[in-house]
């Protein structure tokens, strides 16, 4: 059953969307993965491979496979990217490297921290593509790193800021893995560790499975960075040839969905791959993944005033998702703020009250066997909340100056 991956481009044309695609710094088509500023990029990125795909590498340029696991600690145990410095490696093998491959770094450009101190927010530059962001999440003892996938996204979910951003490119494994690798040194210099890795940034994984797929492989690494499977969910819009292709794959991830809507008339309104894929179709996928890979699904539903939050929608809830097995996460809408270049106005949607949210929750909870949790946003003063990550995309100057 190998249906062939469809582009993001092609699933937010099918979905009855023009595929967003801007230019990027060279005016180039985005899917290339090519950019100005982006140098040595056919080489291969020695961050985005397995201990054994190091080793395979070592014993072709001649050395031991042991080599391949040096490379492989240095890189991702001691987070050393330069090969110079890689001291018990022969010279030999490290001129060889340098000259047939790269070890690829994002470059961070912001860095900010919550007031709360529950959520630091990065942003890291993606040469010819503008910038992604990744959020660290404190939450007693648990260090949650909420990655990107995408820089932009093509679902343009109309509730949702990085939908606004259009589709720019697909990051390559080495990138999502970078992320974490800088999240994780920051937890370290605080004398705490990473324990749980979300796929709830920029982007939709599931249409960037083998890049998302190798990054979750190479975090799982026991000896690496060594967050085990069941400690890392990927969230998606429903993309269903995605889900169903996650159910087969060996990786022992979690899945969270994002249903957000109970009815097909509102669901292809707020999120149009609800127009290709209906919400019979993603339950049904759902529940493949149950049972296939024998782990719950989530069910996230974003509270917005008077738009999902009625009393009618709460116990369609309960009512739709009675048969899987599951659990259901609500998550009340975090407003967007305007984004002052380019005049995008300020989100249409609302957060409901307090007392509606909760209202909402008892009548899901009395009505559902699952389940029923509130996710408390964390990081909403610095709009590194569920939805607030955008970027201003980076667009071909207009003003070339010769220097
Ligand atoms: N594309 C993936 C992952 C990114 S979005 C997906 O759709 O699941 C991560 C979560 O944030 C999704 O559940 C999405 O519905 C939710 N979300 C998007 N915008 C939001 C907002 N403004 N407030 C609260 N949640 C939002």
């Amino acid at each position: 059953m190998s249906q062939a991956p469809e582009t993001a481009a092609e699933v937010a044309a099918s979905a009855g969307e023009e595929p967003v695609t801007r230019p990027t710094a060279t005016g180039e088509s985005d899917e290339s993965g090519v950019g100005s500023d982006q140098i040595c990029v056919d080489l291969p990125d020695l961050k985005g491979m397995l201990p054994q795909e190091l080793q395979e590498l070592a014993i072709e340029l001649g050395e031991r496979a042991y080599r391949g696991r040096q490379l492989y600690s240095w890189i991702h145990e001691r987070g050393v990217d330069e090969l110079s410095a890689m001291t018990d490696l022969p010279a030999s093998f490290r001129r060889q490297l340098a000259s047939s491959s790269r070890v690829s770094r994002l470059v961070q450009t912001e860095r900010r921290e919550s007031a709360e101190g529950t959520a630091v927010k990065f942003v890291f530059h993606i040469p010819g593509a503008g910038h992604v962001e990744a959020v660290l999440i404190s939450d007693g003892d648990r260090r949650t790193a909420c990655l990107s996938s995408q820089v932009g996204c093509p679902l343009e979910c109309q509730f949702c800021a990085t939908g606004r951003m259009g589709f720019l490119r697909n990051l390559t494994a080495a990138q999502i893995v970078d992320q974490f690798l800088a999240l994780c040194r920051y937890a370290s210099a605080r004398g705490e560790r990473v324990t749980n890795v979300v796929m709830m940034g920029m982007g939709e994984p599931l249409l960037n499975y083998d890049n998302l797929v190798q990054a979750l492989r190479i975090m799982r690494v026991e000896t690496g960075p060594s967050i085990g499977g069941r400690r890392m969910t990927v969230s998606t819009a429903g993309y269903v040839p995605g889900i169903r292709r996650l159910a087969a794959d060996d990786l022992n991830v979690g899945l969270a969905i994002s249903l957000n809507a109970t009815t097909d008339e509102l669901r292809s309104q707020l999120m149009p791959i609800n127009r290709k894929y209906p919400i019979a179709e993603l339950l049904a996928a759902a529940e493949e993944f149950f049972s296939r890979r024998g782990r719950r699904v989530t069910y996230e539903y974003v509270l917005m005033a008077g738009v999902t939050d009625t009393d009618e929608d709460a116990r369609r809830l309960a009512d739709l998702t009675r048969d899987g097995v599951c659990k259901i996460n609500l998550i009340p809408y975090n407003e967007l703020a305007p984004v002052a270049e380019g005049g995008s106005p300020g989100s249409r949607f609302r957060r409901p009250s307090d007392e509606r949210i909760n209202q909402f929750r008892e009548i899901v909870a009395l009505r559902s066997p699952h389940t029923v949790t509130l996710r408390l946003s964390r990081g909403r003063d610095i709009d590194a909340a569920c939805g607030q990550l955008y970027r201003e995309v980076h667009r071909k100057r207009k003003d070339v100056t010769t220097d």
